[in-house]
C-alpha cells in the first residue's frame, strides 16, 4: 500500500483529503506543522511527501531544504496557494519533485501521486479487476459487465462505480462520493441521479441506501 506523510495546517482540506486517499487505498499520515512533518519524514517510510508551502511554523520551502540536506531522496509534491511562476521555480530548485497550485482537482492530485510516489504500478489498486456479485468492472479497459452483459457507463458513471464497488460491504458517505468523484464544488442532487443509473444496469438491489449514511454495494 502506498504511504503518504501529508504536511497541511488548513483542517478542511486535510480531512477531505484523508478521505479521497484513503478510499484509493492510499495510507496516509498528517500532521499541521513543518517540525513535525521534518521528523515524521525522518524516522518513518514514505513513499511520498504533500508539502503545503504556509504552514504555522515555517515555510514548506525551509522544510524541503532541510529534507533534501538530511539526504532525503522522499518524493515531495507540494501545494500551494501562491500561483506565481517563481514560486514553481523556487519549489523545484528547492528540490521538490512535483508542484500543485490551489485550487486543485483531487483526481489531479491522485494522478500525481500514483506517477510520483515510490510504489510501483503494479500495486496500483485502479488496475484491479473488481468482481461482487453478477458485476465485474475492470478498471484498466473502463469496462462493466452485468450477468456477463457488457454495461457502457460515462466517465463519471464509471468513477461513482469503481468507488462503491472497491468499497462493497462499507458504506461510502454522500459526500465521500460527491468528493471523489465530482471534487469540492458537486450539487448533492447530482449523484441521485448518477446512483439511480447505476441501479438501472446493476440492479435496483445491488447498491443499497443507508439512510442518513450513504451507499452501500451489496452486489
Ligand atoms: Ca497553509
Amino acid at each position: 500500500m502506498t504511504r503518504v506523510l501529508l504536511v497541511e495546517d488548513e483542517e478542511r482540506l486535510v480531512a477531505s483529503l484523508k478521505d479521497g486517499l484513503r478510499t484509493a487505498q492510499i495510507e496516509v499520515v498528517d500532521t499541521r506543522t513543518g517540525r513535525e512533518g521534518l521528523a515524521l519524514a525522518r524516522s518513518q517510510d514514505f513513499d511520498l511527501m504533500i508539502l503545503d508551502i504556509g504552514l504555522p511554523d515555517q515555510e514548506g520551502f525551509t522544510v524541503l531544504r532541510k529534507l533534501r540536506a538530511s539526504g532525503s531522496d522522499l518524493p515531495v509534491l507540494i501545494l500551494t496557494a501562491r500561483t506565481s511562476a517563481e514560486d514553481t521555480v523556487r519549489g523545484l530548485k528547492s528540490g521538490a519533485d512535483d508542484y500543485m497550485p490551489k485550487p486543485f482537482s483531487f483526481d489531479e492530485l491522485l494522478a500525481r501521486i500514483r506517477l510520483r510516489s515510490r510504489k510501483p504500478l503494479t500495486e496500483d489498486p485502479t488496475t484491479t479487476v473488481i468482481e461482487v456479485g453478477h458485476c465485474v468492472l475492470d478498471p484498466l479497459n473502463r469496462t462493466l459487465e452485468v450477468d456477463g452483459e457488457p454495461v457502457s457507463l460515462s466517465n463519471r458513471e464509471f468513477q461513482l462505480a469503481h468507488l462503491l464497488m472497491s468499497q462493497a460491504g462499507r458504506v461510502v458517505t454522500r459526500a465521500e462520493a460527491l468528493e471523489h468523484v465530482w471534487g469540492s464544488a458537486a450539487r448533492a442532487n447530482v449523484l441521485d441521479v448518477y446512483i439511480r443509473y447505476l441501479r438501472s444496469r446493476m440492479g435496483t438491489h445491488a447498491i443499497k441506501t443507508v439512510r442518513g449514511e450513504g451507499y452501500l454495494f451489496v452486489g
